[in-house]
């Protein structure tokens, strides 16, 4: 048998222990990446929940920014939650001020779109792939999607608003799965990570 899939969590801000956890549940060996060096040995990443303008400027100054672009053009799986979905929209609605994306799936995200009142609710949301009940889907200023491109495949929609989208081997979601205890949303990752690591071994 094949050693596990490795999968980085990139590591700058958020909640990064919470991914760790979920993807070692789901099967993965998890380890936190910061340095180019550390994105250079990983087969997949997460980018985490947190605050995306924040992510966006400690990636350009630990200067992983460019390097993950180029990893993630070239395939590699990447996992993005909430302002990680952010991280990996093509086009931003409304970006503050020297916020950059890495970008990999064509879709335009509006940051903190479900409102203040609805700062932060928890809502059963179906994600395609994901067999079985409904995922608990933990909103936390969460961003929507407004749309996608002919590439990105809607996988999950809540009150009419995308909140899961895939496109290739890029994943993202408005919620927080790692938050939750059920892991079958990293388990999905987990099984891209290991077939894109099976496709390129053949
Ligand atoms: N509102 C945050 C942002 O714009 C995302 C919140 C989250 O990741 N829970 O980055």
């Amino acid at each position: 048998m094949s050693h596990a899939p490795v999968i980085g969590v990139l590591a700058l801000q958020g909640d990064v222990r919470e991914h760790l956890a979920a993807l070692a549940a789901a099967g993965a060996e998890a380890r936190e990446v910061r340095r180019p060096g550390e994105l250079a040995e990983v087969d997949g990443l997460v980018i985490p929940g947190g605050e995306s303008t924040t992510i966006s400027k400690l990636a350009v100054l630990f200067g992983v920014m460019e390097p993950l672009r180029a990893r993630v053009r070239d395939g590699m799986p990447v996992y993005g939650t909430c302002a990680g979905m952010i991280m990996l929209a093509d086009k931003i609605l409304d970006p503050r001020s020297g916020q950059e994306t890495v970008g990999g799936i064509d879709m335009i995200v509006r940051r903190n779109a479900f409102g203040r009142q609805n700062e932060s609710f928890e809502a059963a949301v179906d994600v395609k792939g994901v067999t079985g009940e409904a995922v608990e889907g933990v909103f936390i200023r969460a961003p929507w999607v407004e749309s996608v491109g002919a590439g990105a495949e809607v996988l999950a929609e809540h009150d009419g608003h995308i909140v899961a989208v895939r496109q290739g081997n890029a994943l993202a979601t408005s919620f927080h799965p790692e938050l939750t205890g059920d892991h079958r949303v990293h388990a999905l990752f987990v099984d891209m990570t290991r077939a894109k690591r099976t496709a390129e071994s053949l």
